[in-house]
């Protein structure tokens, strides 16, 4: 799995950040979480394709998460997208997709799937699942978590070739988990094969206010990405805007038990985030303040940061 952040900034966009959008991509697929305003040039400019987008999901209804989404329908019906898009995001997302519709000259190429969001899984297909929590923000607005299920059995050659099943596509049927029959024989995958390791996962606080019940939402995430819009000096304005500070963040990560914790959705008046990034990394070491363009790795049990898109391939 692969999360590029294509906008890390809170309400305003600044020289250096756009508003807010991450760009998940999977063996088979990408899926985009919130959509904020420049959403279009971010993709470009990340040599990202729009068109592999399978599904979309809107925390909730404040410009910075949603602006950028009309532009992107509109380039996808350009494009001549064929495949439904998926969508999923609160009723007023609905109504302001059905406005545009009516007001505009949309003509998609394509169907759109609304779901509305609710706590429990909101998306599946045979390769991830998403599930949704309701969080404590000023706007009915929801936290995501994506598992990314692996399909792929542990397989072991010498127990097959012991078995005569020869290298090939036998191989690879029982290592998505299907038996075969070989000279009249059944061969289950159990015999040559352990089970596919347990599904990455990587949850999205979207906007929220710091609450526990959030915290078991996200357990044991391998990656926690989590919005510190202030810093701990302004944690009464953080209460207050239902918003949360880095060291809420680090909290969350710490009593969750994720393995890396990345900081999005800054303020404008944080040219630096250094400082929310320190104070987030004295509760939970494996901290990283989010830059857009910035990508972080998933493979097996490996987590990597890339500070720049070009490097991370
Ligand atoms: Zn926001
Ligand atoms: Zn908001």
């Amino acid at each position: 799995m692969k999360i590029v952040f294509l906008g890390t900034s809170a309400a305003v966009p600044t020289k250096e950040r756009n508003t807010t959008s991450i760009y998940i991509v999977t063996t088979n697929g990408a899926y985009l979480f919130d959509a904020g305003e420049g959403l279009q040039k971010q993709l470009q400019i990340a040599r990202l394709n729009p068109i592999k987008i399978k599904a979309v999901f809107i925390s909730h209804m404040h410009f910075d998460h949603v602006l950028g989404l009309p532009g992107l329908l509109m380039t996808m019906a350009l494009m001549n997208r064929k495949e439904p898009l998926t969508i999923v995001g609160t009723r007023k997302l609905f109504q302001f997709l059905k406005m545009l519709n009516e007001k505009f000259y949309m003509d998609l190429t394509f169907g759109v799937e609304f779901v509305e969001a609710h706590q429990g899984s909101v998306y599946e297909n045979k390769e991830i699942k998403v599930v949704a929590f309701p969080t404590i923000h000023s706007t009915e607005s929801y936290a995501y978590r994506i598992y990314e299920y692996k399909l792929k059995r542990k397989f072991y050659p010498e127990k097959a070739l012991k078995l005569g099943i020869p290298r090939g596509p036998l191989w690879n049927k029982l290592q998505l988990g299907n038996s075969i029959i070989l000279n009249g024989r059944k061969i289950t995958p159990e015999m040559v094969s352990d089970p596919p390791p347990p599904p990455v996962s990587v949850s999205i606080s979207g906007d929220t206010a710091y609450f526990d019940e959030l915290i078991d939402f996200f357990k044991e995430s391998d990656v926690l990405i989590y919005e510190s819009t202030f810093s701990k000096e302004l944690e009464n304005k953080a209460n207050e805007m239902l918003h949360s500070t880095s060291e809420q963040a680090a909290l969350a990560a710490l009593k969750s038990g994720v393995k890396l914790l990345v900081l999005y959705h800054f303020s404008e008046r944080y040219k630096n985030t250094k400082l929310l990034e320190e104070e987030a990394k004295k509760i939970f070491p494996n901290t990283v303040a989010a830059k857009d363009f910035m990508c972080i790795k998933i493979e097996d049990n490996d987590i990597s940061t890339i500070d720049n898109i070009e490097k991370c391939e």
